[in-house]
């Protein structure tokens, strides 16, 4: 059971939320890569990851310490956890995941907004676990290549999930919405456009696809997609954009703050697939 506050306590923690890093990530005021969210929890990378993928999952209401969180969303933070924790594993290929909770200062949480993280683990990695190394930020187009590939998984495999868990399933996806997911995944894209029968039988067959695609009409979805594309060839928008800008600054190095302007602008375009489209199909919404 979660333990009352006083009214003193109460007050400590609307000034905390006031200032509180993560309770402006909920309302959107900082930015942060969320890669889950639905009304009551939200994930996101952590900005100084001990390894890769090195999720924080956290109330979206600011609670200071563990034994406040209300019952029920502790017990919803929980099975988002656990849920998260497969979509690593299946999503990045790792073996195991440490999840653990600084609860309180002593502990070493290092935030007031109460958090657990869960940290992908090799096979006899060197991370030592408690002591993350002192590192900022890694390298920018890493972590924006592992938020793009968090995010266009995690809605598939949270899918699946739910059905081998015989969950109810969100909304079937309208053709609009699976045009929008294989643009935001530029391999998939690539297949579609160029080798649409090898794409028909991946959408049959594969598991993390097929669930998304069954009874749906394949054909009439590569042919929005192939008119959504000769639009832009027209338009002079290159159709499949990473792999000529990624040339292009590999040749150019002297351009590099342009390079980065590509990738910001990049970033506009697979945001497509918005987190609000992702929760729902994940089922949060
Ligand atoms: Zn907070």
């Amino acid at each position: 059971m979660a333990i009352s506050l006083s009214p003193e306590q109460q007050k400590a923690i609307e000034e905390q939320k006031a200032n509180c890093p993560f309770c402006k990530i909920v309302k959107g005021d900082i930015p942060a890569k969320k890669v889950y969210e639905d009304d009551q929890v939200q994930a996101i990378l952590d900005i100084n990851p001990a390894a890769k993928g090195h999720l924080l999952v956290m109330p979206k209401e600011h609670y200071p310490i563990m034994p406040l969180i209300a019952d029920k969303t502790f017990e919803h933070l929980a099975s988002i956890t656990r849920e998260l924790c497969l979509a690593e594993h299946d999503g990045l290929l790792v073996p195991g995941s440490t999840v653990f909770i600084a609860n309180g200062a002593a502990a070493g949480q290092q935030s007031q907004h109460f958090l657990l993280h869960i940290i992908p683990r090799e096979e006899n990695d060197v991370l030592r676990m408690l002591t993350p190394p002192e590192k900022s930020i890694e390298n920018k187009e890493k972590i924006q290549k592992l938020h793009t590939d968090l995010r266009n998984n995690f809605g598939i495999m949270m899918r699946n999930h739910l059905k081998r868990m015989g969950k109810p399933l969100p909304p079937e996806t309208s053709p609009e919405k699976l045009v929008a997911l294989i643009e935001a995944n530029p391999p998939l894209l690539e297949l579609a456009l160029n080798k649409p029968e090898e794409f028909k039988q991946m959408a049959q067959k594969h598991p993390q696809l097929s669930p998304l695609f069954k009874g749906k009409n394949i054909d009439e979805i590569l042919a929005l997609l192939q008119k959504k594309h000769e639009k832009k060839e027209k338009s002079g928008k290159p159709v499949l954009s990473t792999e000529k800008e990624q040339n292009e600054t590999n040749h150019d190095n002297s351009h590099h703050d342009m390079g980065n302007d590509n990738k910001n602008a990049e970033d506009d375009g697979e945001d497509k697939v918005s987190l609000d489209d992702i929760a729902r199909l994940v089922g949060g919404k």
